[in-house]
């Protein structure tokens, strides 16, 4: 049925306020063929955002497309100020790739006053993002918990590039009853291995030479554990490599349970899953691959 539908070929449904988006998709959901696929996103689209929105169009029939740059996942320190915003771009792009509807929600409308709920992040949480970012899970659970409310979409799509985030968010649809499928795309990367970010825009031509060896650190430690190296020693040269390749700081390089998060067994026939941070001059890089 989805793979069959013709694209739509209109510009997208733009809804800014709640009145908006409800009369959206009170009309889409007036067809009780409709269904509807939400990937949730901070703008400044590229070619993984992209990834996502086609992979939701084989999901589901109309695809919802949300940008929205949630202040509650910064700390004052970090970059919401000078977070990339390319509004007019990204409409262009989900225009060309048969988005229906786009929801733009002010910080108003997402944080009236007198908003003080939240959503506590699950077990997956715990440690790797949140020892660095302690803020920021529970800013991601109760943004997407809103937009999920919100646009009520029956399946939603996010990038295993966020794997930790990618792993709270199935645990809170599971825990808290969504009944929304949770789909997860694989890493798009440049042809070099680095995956692509809109934080990769920050980088200096200097940066951006050494950025792959975040990627290159990871399979190699793949490889090794593969052939037996002790995760401990893997891990350790893996960090060194990234470090002699000018990376300023590692925030952490970790071998986890690929669904549990919690360290891995080598022994175990669990899937296992390779997660890093690291800082190369004033930019955080996030990667991750399967063990
Ligand atoms: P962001 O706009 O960075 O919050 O990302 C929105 C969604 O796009 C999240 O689900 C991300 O995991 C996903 N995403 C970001 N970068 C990539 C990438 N390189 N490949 C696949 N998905 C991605």
């Amino acid at each position: 049925m989805s793979s069959q539908k013709t694209k739509n070929t209109n510009a997208p449904t733009i809804g800014r306020t709640l009145p908006e988006l409800r009369a959206a998709t009170g009309q889409l959901r007036q067809d009780p063929q409709v269904t509807l696929a939400l990937v949730p996103t901070m703008g400044a689209l590229h070619a993984g955002h992209i990834e996502l929105v086609k992979h939701a169009h084989t999901v589901a029939t109309h695809v919802a497309v949300s940008i929205f740059v949630n202040p509650t996942q910064f700390a004052p320190t970090e970059d919401l100020g000078t977070y990339p915003r390319t509004e007019a771009a990204d409409l262009e792009i989900l225009k060309a790739e048969g988005v229906n509807l786009v929801w733009v929600p002010g910080t108003d409308t997402m944080y009236p006053t007198g908003f003080s709920s939240a959503v506590q992040p699950a077990k997956a949480a715990e440690s790797l993002e949140t020892d660095h970012r302690p803020h920021f899970f529970q800013g991601v659970t109760t943004v997407v918990a809103k937009l999920f409310n919100q646009v009520r979409p029956d399946a939603a799509l996010f990038g295993e590039k966020d794997y930790q985030q990618l792993c709270v968010i199935r645990a809170m649809v599971r825990d808290l009853d969504f009944g929304i499928d949770i789909v997860g795309v694989p890493t798009v990367r440049e042809n070099d291995g680095l995956a692509l970010s809109s934080r990769n825009a920050y980088l200096t031509t200097e940066e951006r030479q050494a950025a792959p060896s975040l990627h290159e650190a990871l399979q190699t430690l793949s490889k090794s554990i593969a052939v037996g190296t002790p995760i401990e020693e893997a891990k350790a040269n893996a960090k060194a490599l990234v470090l002699e390749r000018g990376f300023r700081n590692i925030d952490y390089i970790e071998v986890r349970d690929a669904e549990t998060l919690s360290p891995y067994e080598p022994r175990s026939d669990r899937p296992g899953r390779i997660l890093a941070a690291a800082w190369l001059g004033n930019t955080r890089l996030i990667d991750n691959i399967p063990l």
